[in-house]
């Protein structure tokens, strides 16, 4: 029993020399370094752990995959993004432009031809992958170092970059089906003139 004592007594002093040790290591606070830095793991050791976030926040790497952007303005909807995600969580709509020269061109030259009804990608579902940003040929599909998106509904994670507006979408499918249709009358009237000719 006496030597019981003895234990629970040094097991005590060494519990409390230990919170001790932590209560006066926690006034050194983390520094925000690089994680390149050598000293980056090495700070752990002691001190607290945590940052004063938000106002501090950590550095992230150059190759970290956080939340996707996509500069529309460059997009030519070409959906290679969409058919390589292994999730599916990239749903595009395009619209084919009925104008012969295209609607424009993106910063590398490209002559866009598809409008971009639709262009979500639910973030809820991303894998962070990165093979989007991979196969996209104007690279404009990117995945940026925000990290801290918080949202109070998952819904909220689905990120539409589209600039059309409903009404816009509806016209240029309106003016699409217009001009498929006069294309396939041409394209009979054609066919019966050669009929007719025969
Ligand atoms: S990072 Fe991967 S999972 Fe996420 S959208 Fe791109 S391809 Fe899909
Ligand atoms: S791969 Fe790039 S250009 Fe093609 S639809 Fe996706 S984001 Fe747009």
């Amino acid at each position: 029993m006496f030597k019981r004592a003895i234990n629970g007594f040094i097991t005590t002093c060494k519990g409390l020399a230990l919170t001790v040790r932590h209560l006066f290591a926690s006034t050194e606070k983390r520094e925000v370094i690089h994680v390149s830095d050598d000293n980056y793991f090495k700070q752990l050791d002691h001190g607290t752990n945590t940052i004063q976030y938000p106002k501090q926040s950590l550095p992230v790497p150059e190759v970290g995959r956080y939340q996707l952007d996509v500069e529309i303005d460059d997009c030519i909807v070409c959906d290679l993004c969409a058919k390589i995600c292994p999730v599916d969580c990239i749903t595009i709509e395009s619209i084919k432009s009925t104008e012969p020269g295209g609607i424009g061109q993106t910063s590398d030259g490209t002559t866009k031809r598809l409008y971009a009804a639709q262009f979500d990608i639910d973030m809820a579902k991303c894998m962070y992958c990165g093979l989007c940003t991979i196969v996209c040929p104007t690279e404009c599909i990117i995945m940026t170092n925000t990290y801290d998106k918080t949202v109070f509904e998952l819904n909220h994670l689905v990120y539409e970059f589209s600039d059309m507006s409903a009404e816009e979408a509806a016209e240029k499918r309106a003016l699409l089906e217009k001009q498929q249709a006069e294309k396939q009358a041409a394209k009979l009237a054609a066919m019966n003139k050669k009929e007719e000719g025969k």
